[in-house]
C-alpha cells in the first residue's frame, strides 16, 4: 500500500530527513518494544528496566538489567538492507540527516554519517550523580568480574546505560538539533516507529507544519498515518531498498 506514491515523492524530494525507530533494526535481530515480538509485548516486566525511577530505587532490578545488558543483541548485530538503503540515499546527496530513536548505532555502523541519536546510546554508561560518561565495555567487564551493580568509579553513584529512560529528559541540544533539521526537510520519512513516544513522534507533526511531505513506513498503523501523503506497510529490509 502506498509504495508507488512513496517512491515518486522520494524521487522528487531534494532534502530528505529520516526519523527511525526500533522497527528498522528488528531484521538485524534486535527486538523492538511494541511490535508483535517486542520486548514489552512478550514481557511487560521489561518496561521497569526502562523506567528511571524504578531503576534508581531497586538494586535488584539494576542487577537484572546489567545481566540483560551483557547479552544485549546490539553487541553482535549487523546492519541490514534497510540501514544500507539509507546510506545509498545519503551518498546520492538527498538525505540530509537521520534522526534516530535507536540506541544500537547500526546506522553509523552501516555508514550513515549524519545521525542524531535522540535517545542516546547503549555503547556508553552515564553516572546518574556526577554525569560522567564512560564506555559500556568497561562496566560490562566489571559485571563479568563479579560486580552485580557496578557503581561510578569517580563518585560511587548509580551507573546506567547512556540511553534516555522513561521519566528522563532528552538532551536539550540534541532535541534542538533534531527539530532544526526536521524543519529544514522537504520530505520526512518515518520508518520503523510506532510513533507513540514523545517528543520524538511529535517531530512528524513539526515537519508537516513546516511544509514537508510526510511518508510513513511501518509494519503496523501509527497515530500519524492520517497526516502522511503515503503510508507503506511491510518489512523495512524489503521496503526501503525498493523505495530509494
Ligand atoms: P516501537 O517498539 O514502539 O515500535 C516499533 C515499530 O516498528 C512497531 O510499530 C512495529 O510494528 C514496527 N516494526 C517492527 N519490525 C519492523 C520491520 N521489520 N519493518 C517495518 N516495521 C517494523 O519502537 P519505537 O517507536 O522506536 O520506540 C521505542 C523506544 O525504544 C525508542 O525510544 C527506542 O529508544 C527504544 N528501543 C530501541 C531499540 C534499538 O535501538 N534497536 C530497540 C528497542 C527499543
Amino acid at each position: 500500500m502506498g509504495t508507488e506514491q512513496a517512491r515518486e515523492l522520494i524521487a522528487k524530494a531534494g532534502r530528505i530527513v529520516v526519523l527511525s525507530g526500533a522497527g528498522i533494526s528488528t531484521d538485524s535481530g534486535i527486538p523492538d518494544f511494541r511490535g508483535p515480538d517486542g520486548l514489552w509485548t512478550k514481557n511487560p516486566d521489561a518496561q521497569r528496566m526502562s523506567n528511571l525511577r524504578e531503576y534508581q530505587r531497586d538494586p535488584a532490578l539494576r542487577a537484572q538489567t546489567w545481566l540483560a545488558r551483557r547479552v544485549h543483541p546490539a553487541w553482535t548485530a549487523e546492519p541490514n538492507a534497510a540501514h544500507l538503503a539509507l546510506v545509498r540515499l545519503e551518498r546520492g546527496g538527498r538525505l540530509a540527516a537521520i534522526v534516530t530513536q535507536n540506541i544500537d548505532r547500526l546506522h553509523q555502523r552501516a555508514g550513515s554519517s549524519r545521525v542524531i541519536e535522540l535517545h542516546g546510546t547503549i555503547f556508553d554508561t552515564v553516572c546518574l550523580s556526577c554525569a560522567e560518561v564512560r564506555p559500556m565495555r568497561e562496566a560490562l567487564e566489571r559485571v563479568a568480574a563479579g560486580e552485580v551493580d557496578p557503581p561510578c568509579l569517580r563518585c560511587g553513584g548509580i551507573l546506567k546505560s547512556a540511553t534516555v529512560s522513561f521519566g528522563q529528559a532528552l538532551d536539550r541540544a540534541v532535541l534542538d538539533e533534531a527539530r532544526a533539521v526536521v524543519e529544514s526537510a522537504d520530505l520526512l520519512m518515518a520508518v520503523g516507529s510506532s510513533l507513540t513516544v514523545q517528543p520524538a513522534a511529535g517531530l512528524v507533526g513539526l515537519a508537516a507544519r513546516a511544509g514537508a511531505v510526510v511518508v510513513l513506513c511501518n509494519a503496523s498503523p501509527t497515530p500519524y498515518d492520517g497526516m502522511a501523503s503515503a503510508v507503506v506497510r511491510g518489512s523495512l529490509s524489503v521496503v526501503l531498498p525498493e523505495l530509494v
